[in-house]
């Protein structure tokens, strides 16, 4: 039958080969350490407990952690040792555990987490790009949901993803992380239990971004926690994209929060452009492995 966990529904017998999203069925982790780069009420003052996982179902063309994403980089490690590392996260005194691009792995993650019982709260950090069935085995075990919003047209998700289907699929998503976390409940400045929707605006897109920001509002209403990222720096392979082999410009940033402003969102972190230095891309040495 092989695996059916994610939208690519791609059939791969994980224990033997490894699928659309490069990795089998074991984890692996290419960083695991204190991150002060989140929003800031997931990171706090201590900082995020960040675990980033290799491989990825979506493979964007741009995207910003290329290396573990598409390359697959990282160390496989046995579900006691992960276990081991938000322990160490933990006594670090990390606010939160921070599962960065798990949906490969939510199925083995379901059944990490109903074991361990974190005493912190958990993020799900994904690209959005999820089924809901899978995701409804996380229910009572996720208390943050961390999802990007990407694209709102499927020219542009097939173009830059290979994943028409994207723009349905993550709303779909979206609404099942919603009736999971349907408040969003803070303490002390941080986000114990809820849900934050990313987007990333990228060059030569901002027509699709302000359609995401209106989908956004109409659908999940202007209350919804919004993060607009600025932080988009070429990367990857853009051979075939010219125009996503720069940095958005200001009259563009202004354009998409501007949009932001008009619907009257009420809750929304915005990025500044300086952000847009691959600087705040962390190096993924096996740190914390
Ligand atoms: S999680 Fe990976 S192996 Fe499973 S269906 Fe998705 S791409 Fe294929």
């Amino acid at each position: 039958m092989g695996c059916t966990a994610c939208p690519r529904k791609c059939h791969a017998v994980r224990a033997k080969q490894v699928g659309f999203c490069g990795v089998g069925s074991a984890f692996r982790v290419a960083r695991a350490a204190l991150h002060q780069w989140e929003e800031p009420c997931i990171s706090g003052v201590n900082g995020s407990g960040t675990v980033f996982f290799s491989g990825c179902n979506l493979r964007c063309a741009f995207c910003q952690n290329y290396e573990i994403s598409h390359g697959c980089f990282g160390k496989d490690v046995t579900d006691d040792r992960l276990c081991v590392i938000f322990d160490e996260l933990i006594a670090a005194g990390v606010h939160n555990l921070n599962l960065v691009n798990p949906t490969h792995y939510a199925e083995r993650l379901a059944r990490v987490l109903r074991d361990y019982k974190s005493p912190v709260p958990v993020v799900w950090n994904s690209s959005g790009y999820e089924s809901v069935e899978t995701l409804q085995k996380l229910e009572g075990l996720v208390d943050v949901y961390l999802p990007d919003y990407k694209y709102s047209r499927p020219d542009r998700a097939l173009a830059y993803a290979g994943a028409a289907d994207y723009p349905g699929t993550a709303l779909a998503a979206i609404a099942e992380m919603r009736r999971q976390q349907p408040e969003d409940v803070f303490e002390d400045g941080l986000l114990k239990k809820g849900m934050i929707i990313r987007h990333l605006i990228l060059p030569k897109n901002t027509n699709s971004s302000v359609e995401i920001l209106r989908q956004i509002a109409s659908r999940f209403g202007t209350k919804t926690i919004v993060s607009l990222m600025a932080q988009y720096t070429p990367c990857g392979e853009l051979e075939r994209f010219p125009e996503l082999q720069r940095e958005i410009t200001a009259r563009e940033y202004e354009k998409v929060l501007t949009e932001l402003e008009t619907l009257g969102f009420e809750n929304a972190f915005v990025q500044e452009r300086t952000a847009a230095d691959t600087g705040f891309i962390p190096p993924f040495d096996l740190t914390g492995v």
